[in-house]
């Protein structure tokens, strides 16, 4: 892993704003610029070099993994440690990442660093750079993203009436860790039935019904790196309503797949899924955005939603997930008797190329009843 290229490219960036240096609170960009996994750290960036701050229950760990950059174990919090050496070096124009600092914690680092230093907020500089997966990224993804894939099985062997979502994200989870999965990527989504309709149904104590759609929604860690997936499968038999609604989903989905390519908005992907589905009369029950770039984090930049005008780049890494909600009190989408009642989601997970994308997520997408 290139972590001093990585580091390179954002001393550049650092020198084009005209700081001096970077101060590093969130941990995935930590992890991304030196490699370093604990869960106490700041990372001083400057052309000069990049120091690590840590305490001492990462002494051994910080030096093995975070090799190419200066460790300094402390006893005081990391972030005061780094603000100590960026005024001893005399840095003056020191950057903070203003998403990942709390307020008490800017006052302490305006302290830390004395008058003479200015303190500037920056947002998204190393999440720019994390957007665009390198080749060891890339390597890592599809693994993490076949582990995940080949846990749908499991769920599917599991899933029948009676059984709870939580027993069937259980199952999940078990094999997932067995499969070696340093653990899931968030909260497994089993959302069964009427419960359907909530896009984000964490798995609860309610049973399967003998008869609905049932959401799964799940994802691993491998190698610090996220999966994620959504399939939606029928207890018993499909009506023709039913049918008809998973269908305009899946089409949804092929048409947002079909819109990837380098250099097309964000907004353009998302606004395919979406025509497809106000074709069907759907558009008002698809409530969130299309997708989201994943990586060290399962939501990461770029966002795939209505209007987004940022471009796709060969080497992102983003979901396409369109669904369609329909809660048991509204108005039936279709009107007459061909009322669906339920919720409806397909995600994969794509990579940007050139002319398209590559789907990495290797699950077929038939609407399967069980
Ligand atoms: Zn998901
Ligand atoms: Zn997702």
């Amino acid at each position: 892993v290139h972590y001093a290229l990585r580091r390179e490219k954002l001393a550049h960036e650092l020198s084009r704003r005209k700081l001096d240096a970077l101060l590093v609170t969130h941990l995935p960009n930590i992890r991304y610029l030196c490699g370093f996994t604990g869960s106490a750290a700041a990372l001083l960036i400057s052309p000069e070099g990049a120091s690590l701050f840590t305490d001492g229950r990462y002494t051994q760990q910080a030096r093995a993994e975070a090799a190419g950059t200066r460790v300094v174990i402390q006893r005081a919090s990391p972030l005061i440690a780094a603000a100590d050496a960026a005024r001893r070096h005399k840095l003056r124009r020191v950057g903070f990442e203003a998403s990942h600092l709390t307020v008490a914690g800017r006052a302490s680092l305006r302290r830390a660093l004395g008058p003479k230093s200015l303190l500037r907020e920056t947002t998204g500089m190393v999440e720019t750079q994390r957007q665009v997966k390198d080749a060891s990224e890339m390597t890592v993804i599809r693994q993490a993203v076949n582990l995940g894939a080949s846990l749908l099985e499991t769920a599917l062997q599991v899933i029948r009436p009676g059984v709870a979502e939580a027993a069937v994200a259980a199952e999940l989870e078990y094999a997932a860790r067995l499969a070696g999965a340093e653990g899931m990527s968030f909260e497994t989504i089993v959302a069964a039935g009427p419960r359907s309709a909530l896009p984000h149904g964490r798995a609860s104590a309610a049973l399967i019904p003998t008869r609905g759609f049932v959401i799964l929604d799940f994802g691993v860690i491998l190698h610090g790196y996220c999966s994620d997936m959504t399939r939606t499968v029928h207890v018993g038999k499909a009506s023709g309503a039913e049918r008809e609604f998973y269908d305009a989903v899946r089409a949804a989905q092929q048409a947002a797949i079909a819109a990837v390519r380098a250099g097309v908005s964000c907004g353009r992907v998302d606004a395919a899924a979406r025509n497809v589905l106000g074709h069907a009369g759907l558009a008002r029950f698809f409530t969130h955005s299309t997708g989201h770039g994943v990586g060290l984090e399962i939501h990461e930049a770029p966002r795939l939603g209505r209007a987004q005008q940022e471009k796709l780049q060969t080497g992102m890494v983003v979901t396409i997930e369109p669904g369609v909600y329909v809660p048991a009190q509204s108005r039936p989408p279709w009107g007459g008797g061909r009322r669906v009642v339920g919720g409806v989601r397909i995600e994969d997970m794509v990579v940007v190329t050139e002319g398209g994308c590559d789907v990495l997520t290797p699950a077929p997408k038939d609407l399967l009843e069980l």
